[in-house]
């Protein structure tokens, strides 16, 4: 069935009277990864996610796709080679949304790890991720390093590096993978919330959920229960009485947003901090986002915040890496907060710890996957499915995993050159429209090559406004083709508004939401539920305290 807020209800209804191979708890990047690789091997395959799609982590990452440097700095060679490989695949399968991003690192007299060793570091780097002979280290001096970036100028900067990093969109990227896995036969759905288990013989074979658009109880049957939950992935192990042994230890990572103007850095950028740690500065359409804080964190995952501490870590990390810049609480414009969900060991600092993957599986047979990064989620995912395989269904032949050759819905457009020119000519395409290069931009680097029927929404409307009309052609895709269901959904994870365009969020949300009743026949009360949810998210998103 396909993907869309029309077909949602119907995908739910279904559910009793299916019996699933693997039912996947979590719409995060790594769930979403699961469902693909077990819908492309042939499993009857559910997932249900207990919010929209990318609400955890996987929309408040620094949106990298990292070939693993700092890894390197904790001598996990295994992972940077890993990492490497993956980074390659996932821009050949998403090019319009792994696009590749040179990094600065500024090289200073008192800070960091010096020249030599950088150097040294960074070709080894090359070497085990793979990078390609084009996108290679490149070491500066520091006349060189001051003119990719002026802003550096006054700083005892010696030298610097240029090395490759790719940057993606994380919550598109895992809604481009759960709509593919829907392509291939998997029944994928938001706002179904898993709350217990059903057991025969006290092995799991069943999920009770609760539909959260109507408080249905609902029940799926299924033979293999996958938890790909996050920062919430303990809360699952205890509702399965398996949470021993090993358990997560979560962190706060966030991110604030400023106008470009206020933080013009010519490229992204990644800086030592006086206390040791590393902070990127990371240019986007009309924005610099700046991230990110490491803190242990103790509340609940749905609770994470940005405090006013937090916010002040980054605004002095920039104020003393660039002299000139004197950046102040009222200059942000937005901000995220997402948990990592790392595995605890005991004695480690936050930042000690490892991102490594983790697979768990229970006595009753649940199996539940945290840690890792989004680069990592396709390796996550084949190995979850490699041991699925083996436990449950070994009388089937085993098919491999082909995900490295499944292109992700949208990318029709095949590498960079094709994106290049895609944008090119829409901008040619576009002109009488008035619409800005930064807008055509953002819309490649959201959509692919889905602009196409985004524009044909548009030219059927018939608004004055070109930016709304532009926004309305947004929404109607996005509730047909991906599953919106909230003003939320669509401002933060469909079109990541509510982050790097703030004012435009606030100028029209008003009449998108009259819009999405006429879309979607959503009711009054229901509509100034979401009209209160998206304020006060606004409101929490802007203001530190
Ligand atoms: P999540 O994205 O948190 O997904 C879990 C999902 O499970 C949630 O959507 C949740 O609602 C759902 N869920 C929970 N309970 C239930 C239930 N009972 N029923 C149904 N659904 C449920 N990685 C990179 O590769 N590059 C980066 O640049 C990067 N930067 C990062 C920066 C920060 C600050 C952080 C915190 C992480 C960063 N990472 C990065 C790591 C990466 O973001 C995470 O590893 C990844 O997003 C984790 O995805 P996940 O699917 O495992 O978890």
């Amino acid at each position: 069935m396909s993907f869309s807020f029309k077909t949602r209800r119907a995908i739910i209804e279904n559910f009793a009277s299916e019996k699933y191979d693997i039912i996947i708890i979590g719409g995060g990047i790594t769930g979403a990864g699961i469902a693909l690789d077990a819908a492309s091997r042939g499993l009857k395959t559910a997932l249900i996610e207990k919010d929209d799609f990318a609400y955890g982590t996987s929309s408040r990452s620094t949106k990298l796709i990292h070939g693993g440097l700092r890894y390197l700095k904790q001598l996990e060679f295994g992972l940077v080679k890993e990492v490497g490989s993956e980074r390659a695949i996932v821009h050949r399968i998403a090019p319009h949304l792994v696009i590749p991003e040179k990094m600065l690192l500024p090289l200073y007299e008192k800070k960091g790890l010096g020249y030599w060793l950088t150097s040294i570091g960074l070709m080894i780097y090359d070497y085990l991720a793979g990078v390609r002979p084009e996108d290679q280290r490149r070491m500066l001096t520091r006349g060189q390093t001051l003119r990719y970036e002026p802003l550096l100028k006054n700083a005892d900067v010696r030298g610097g590096a240029i090395y490759a990093e790719y940057r993606t969109d994380d919550a598109r990227l895992t809604i481009e993978i759960a709509k593919t896995a829907s392509r291939l036969g998997a029944d994928v759905v938001n706002y179904v919330r898993a709350e217990e288990f059903i057991y025969e013989q006290g092995k799991i074979n069943g999920v009770i959920a609760r539909d959260l658009r109507n408080d249905e109880v609902i029940s799926l049957n299924g033979q293999v229960v996958v938890s790909a939950t996050g920062p919430w992935v303990d809360e699952l192990r205890e509702i399965n009485r398996s949470k021993t042994g090993k358990r997560l230890r979560l962190t706060k990572g966030v991110h604030i947003v400023v106008p470009r103007e206020k933080l013009p850095v010519a490229q992204s950028i990644y800086f030592d901090v006086d206390d040791g740690r590393m902070v990127f500065a990371i240019p986007r359409g009309r924005t610099t986002y700046i991230g990110t804080t490491d803190t242990n964190y103790e509340g609940s995952p749905d609770d994470v915040i940005t405090s006013r501490q937090d916010a002040e870590y980054l605004l002095k990390a920039v104020n003393s890496a660039f002299s000139t810049i004197n950046l102040r609480i009222k200059d942000i414009e937005s901000s995220w907060a997402g948990l990592r969900p790392l595995i605890h060991e005991e004695g480690k600092s936050a930042s000690q710890l490892s991102r490594k993957d983790e697979i768990f599986e229970s006595e009753s047979g649940l199996i539940s996957i945290a840690g890792g990064k989004l680069t990592g989620y396709r390796k996550m995912a084949e190995r979850v499915i490699n041991l699925v395989m083996k436990r449950h269904f070994a009388s089937r032949p085993m098919v491999k995993c082909t995900t490295s050759k499944i292109p992700l819905t949208g990318s029709d457009l095949h590498n960079d050159r094709e994106v290049r020119k895609y944008i090119l000519r829409l901008n040619r395409a576009l002109k009488i429209y008035n619409i800005s290069d930064i807008t055509i931009n953002y819309l490649v680097t959201t959509y692919g090559k889905q602009t196409d029927i985004i524009i044909g929404f548009f030219k059927k409307l018939e608004d004055p406004d070109t930016e709304f009309r532009l926004l309305k052609a947004e929404l109607i895709f996005t509730v047909e083709f991906e599953m919106t269901m909230t003003l939320l959904d669509f401002f933060i994870r469909r079109t990541g508004l509510a982050y790097f365009h703030i004012r435009k969020v606030l100028q029209f949300k008003d009449q998108i939401l009259s819009f999405m009743q006429h879309l979607t026949g959503l009711g009054q009360a229901e509509a100034d539920r979401q009209k209160k949810e998206l304020e006060k998210y606004i409101n929490l998103i802007t203001t530190f305290k």
